[in-house]
């Protein structure tokens, strides 16, 4: 986390006020001193109103602990119907040399999602939520990613037959899962795909089709989930 002070702004302050039961505006002026000071008297720390290391460990941040404003949703871009198992993704991304982890199950562990979501809506965790994904170019460090198996016509032979595969199930879990996250970090600000990172080429404020760089998750994520 980074270190604050009076005159710090922006969402790592809203974390802050939000952990120390004060209007969450943002913005770190003398009510937010105030309570930090008290904050570090009360926990026998330097009382000097910055909030660095020892300050965010004690407010409940161990030290790799981020800010997630983020959720991006992908597809595994295998065949409709066809089983992918949490070892043959880790096998593959483990050949990509993703980095390793103690999964959620506390075995070591290169894949980059922080959840999948099997055909049958069993939710698998495997990168804990405080460890940076390895999912979403430019937007890893700030968000939780969620990989639903599928993505791909049973006819397809060489990746490009695009479809929105999502069993019944899938699409009840992602609902729960997301919904879940949500109630954790009050500092989501989206739920997107992938796809909507691609970059706004003619600069409107919308990721049109055109400038998708790929098809996954395979259906438009935004207006689905915008009011969970
Ligand atoms: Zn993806």
């Amino acid at each position: 986390m980074i270190t604050l002070k009076l005159g710090s702004r922006g969402e790592e302050v809203k974390v802050l006020q939000q952990k120390l039961s004060i209007t969450a505006d943002g913005i770190f002026g003398k009510n937010t001193d105030a309570a930090v000071r008290c904050f570090q008297k009360e926990h026998g720390l330097t009382v000097d109103g910055i909030v660095g290391l020892h300050t965010w460990e004690l407010l409940g941040f161990p030290q790799d602990s981020r800010v997630i404003d983020e959720i991006i949703i992908h597809c595994s871009a295998t065949r409709e119907g066809k089983a992918y198992s949490s070892d043959s993704i880790n096998a593959a991304h483990k050949a990509r040399k993703f980095s390793s982890y103690i999964n959620m199950q506390g075995r070591v562990c290169h894949i980059g999602y922080h959840y999948l979501i099997h055909p049958d809506g069993t939710i698998e965790a495997c990168r804990p939520e405080s460890k940076i994904g390895c999912h979403a170019s430019g937007h890893n460090a700030r968000s939780i990613g969620i990989c639903y198996i599928g993505g791909l016509d049973a006819l397809d032979t060489n990746g490009t037959m695009i479809k929105d595969t999502r069993t019944p199930q899938q699409k009840a879990s992602l609902i729960k899962l997301i919904k879940d996250i949500k109630s954790r970090y009050r500092t989501i600000k989206r739920v997107i795909g992938h796809r909507d990172t691609s970059p706004d080429l003619n600069g409107n404020g919308v990721i049109e089709p055109y400038e998708f760089i790929k098809g996954c998750p395979c259906f438009d994520a935004i207006p689905e989930y915008k009011d969970l």
